[in-house]
């Protein structure tokens, strides 16, 4: 076990003692080895440096109560990554070999491993790059994927807090018929000034509407949006430029085994005000609660700002208790280690 004050993990990275690694040649995928340093040294022309050929993944491991390791919904992101492989023209990882791959990954670091009932788990993050140099806008014709993991703590020291949210209409994340389904660096690239300017501003999240008419919801710059109706049904947006997130898919099935209506419709924004809770929701967080949002000089009240709605608290503490081994896992949702 590794010296680590648990207590005081936050979201930021770590060195582990390796991560590994896999180069596609030739149209085959090397066998993966554990590479100890985390550097990579590749042409100064690769594809990904220059045109933003790249794709990544965002998972989790979790020390169960019993004592076990296991990984949350890894073949959904392997399947995702499938879909932003083929978006951006890269060499697509096969889902076994991509879950093979985040378990080698959490088994060779696995006394970093934040221990049962510290409220941490392990951050497995996959990343597929064209490596091979490419100056001519086309393909490369070598990628490289990695997985590193590193251990993070409960983003939320007691309890979920609710946060302020900005509506962003100066600038878009994601066109219509864009990337904004898939997950790229270059989405982020295309986020980080407003993100950076909402910031500022005193708002942690940022909210996006779609960008042809600015009236429907679309999704918060790094994770879904989630309202709860008054008569407790589940609305999420319907939307071609928002990524499917694996959390957001985790609490509609949960929200349907409780009983509860789940509907993806399209969302308008004035609807904001009718939600008795609101939410975004990610694999970092699993919750956060969005107590007020601003739209140039109007707010709107979301939620109480001094705590969590009691339908989120519910989907939060039940997707948790399954993540940590404490509920049955009834869809084959955890991959142990
Ligand atoms: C990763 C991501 C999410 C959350 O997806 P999860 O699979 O739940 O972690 C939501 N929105 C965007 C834009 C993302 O990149």
């Amino acid at each position: 076990m590794q010296n680590i004050d648990w207590a005081s993990l936050g979201f930021s990275y770590m060195d582990t003692h390796c991560h590994i690694r896999y180069v596609w040649r030739d149209g085959v995928w090397s066998e993966g080895e554990l590479v100890k340093e985390p550097y990579l040294k590749m042409h100064i022309a690769a594809s990904c440096l220059h045109y933003g050929q790249e794709a990544f993944e965002g998972l989790k491991a979790f020390r169960c109560k019993d004592g076990k390791v296991r990984i949350f919904r890894p073949h959904a992101n392997g399947e995702r990554l499938i879909g932003s492989a083929r978006r951006t023209c890269m060499a697509p990882v096969p889902v076994d070999m991509f879950v093979d791959a985040v378990k080698r990954a959490v088994k060779a670091n696995e006394d970093f491993m934040p221990p049962y009932g510290t409220g941490g788990s392990m951050y497995i993050r996959p990343l597929l790059l064209g490596t091979g140099p490419q100056i001519g806008v086309a393909p490369a014709n070598e990628y490289t994927f990695l997985v590193m993991v590193m251990p993070v703590g409960p983003y939320y020291k007691g309890g979920l807090k609710p946060v302020r949210a900005l509506v962003v209409d100066e600038y878009d994340r994601a066109a219509p018929h864009g990337t904004g389904d898939i997950k790229i660096g270059g989405n982020y690239a295309a986020s980080l000034y407003a993100h950076e300017e909402a910031k500022r501003a005193g708002y942690p999240v940022e909210l996006y509407l779609d960008a042809k008419t600015r009236t429907f919801i679309e999704e918060f710059a790094t994770s879904n949006f989630i309202g709860i109706t008054k008569d407790g049904t589940y609305v999420t947006p319907d939307s071609h430029s928002v990524l499917p997130s694996v959390t957001n898919d985790t609490l509609k099935q949960i929200a349907a085994d409780l009983g509860m209506k789940v509907e993806v419709r399209p969302v308008p924004f004035d609807e904001v005000k009718e939600f008795a809770e609101v939410a975004a929701c990610g694999t970092a967080v699993v919750v956060t609660p969005i107590c007020e949002i601003t739209r140039g000089d109007t707010v709107i009240t979301t939620g109480d700002p001094d705590g969590c709605g009691p339908v989120l608290q519910k989907l939060y503490d039940t997707v948790q208790g399954i993540q940590y081994g404490r509920l049955p896992d009834t869809h084959g949702w955890c991959v142990e280690v």
